[in-house]
């Protein structure tokens, strides 16, 4: 996937996507979009706005009833077997619920190894484990959480977990659906900066949702606001939240504290 990237394309671009229940006709509509290499795309929106639908369609997880995602150049609707591979390769979910995103039967070795099994077989044992040891390190764990299940661990160390496992295959994109949202207040700043350093020091480009516009501020430099499967709001997200065209957006920034951009840094 990568080899087709050419200069000037973006990493990603979404055209007038719609998605369809069956029980909702309308979770997305006219939805467009885009997202540099090693860019932060902030999605926005009340709970029932889209956000998630918007994650699955991404992720190729639920079907498209109009409209275009191209990836690295590429149509998904094009995709062969080859693509799709690459994409679960270079595009990496992380979602709200942590735990639920953890297989309860594997200890966490298992589940750190298992990506690297399955797309790089080619790597030796040493270099594997190598590998899991340096991204648990980065993600604040220590090697004693690996002989660990799922269950014994705090929602926080699981997420962690669920980051690691995602940036083990050095993907392109990290798509992350309410990463905090199930997490303590305290423990929601120390896996917003892990995520945050991950990004800027692999070069991994970011998908971050959340109803919270003060996390996106915090993350991304630019958003999208969704209201009913639609984009109401979308730019630098300095200026729409310094300006805030659209009402609705008015009132998600009402909806919670907006942290002034230089005393979020100097918290963490
Ligand atoms: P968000 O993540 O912003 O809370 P969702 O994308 O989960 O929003 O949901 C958008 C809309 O689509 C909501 O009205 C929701 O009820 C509906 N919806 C989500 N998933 C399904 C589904 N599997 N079947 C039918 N309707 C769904
Ligand atoms: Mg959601």
């Amino acid at each position: 996937m990568n080899a087709a990237l050419k200069a000037g394309v973006p990493l990603l671009r979404v055209r007038d996507l719609a998605v369809q229940y069956r029980e909702h006709r309308h979770a997305l509509r006219g939805v467009s979009m885009e997202l540099g290499e090693g860019g932060a795309l902030g999605i926005c929106g009340e709970s029932g706005s889209g956000k998630s639908t918007l994650v699955r369609a991404l992720l190729g997880l639920v079907p498209v009833s109009q409209g275009e995602i191209h990836w690295y150049g590429r149509s998904m609707a094009t995709f062969g077997r080859k693509e799709w591979r690459a994409l679960r390769r270079t595009v990496q979910p992380v979602f709200q619920d942590p735990l639920a995103s953890l297989d309860p039967r594997m200890r966490v070795r298992e589940i750190l190894a298992e990506p690297l099994r399955v797309h790089r077989q080619e790597l030796g044992a040493a270099v594997r484990e190598q590998r899991i040891s340096s991204l648990l390190a980065r993600v604040g764990l220590t090697a004693g959480v690996l002989s660990r299940y799922p269950h014994e661990l705090s929602g926080g160390q699981c997420q962690r977990i669920c980051i690691a496992r995602a940036m083990l295959l050095e993907p392109g994109v990290l798509v992350c659906d309410e990463p905090v949202s199930a997490l303590d207040v305290s423990i929601q700043a120390q896996i917003l900066a892990v995520l945050q350093t991950l990004h800027r020091e692999s070069g991994a480009a970011l998908v971050f949702v959340s109803h919270n516009l003060a996390l996106v501020r915090r993350l991304c430099s630019q958003v999208i606001v969704l209201r009913g499967g639609a984009v109401v709001e979308a730019g630098l997200t300095r200026e729409v939240l310094d300006n805030p065209q659209h009402p609705y957006t008015r009132q998600l920034i009402a909806a919670v504290p907006v942290v002034p951009r230089r005393a979020a840094r100097s918290e963490q």
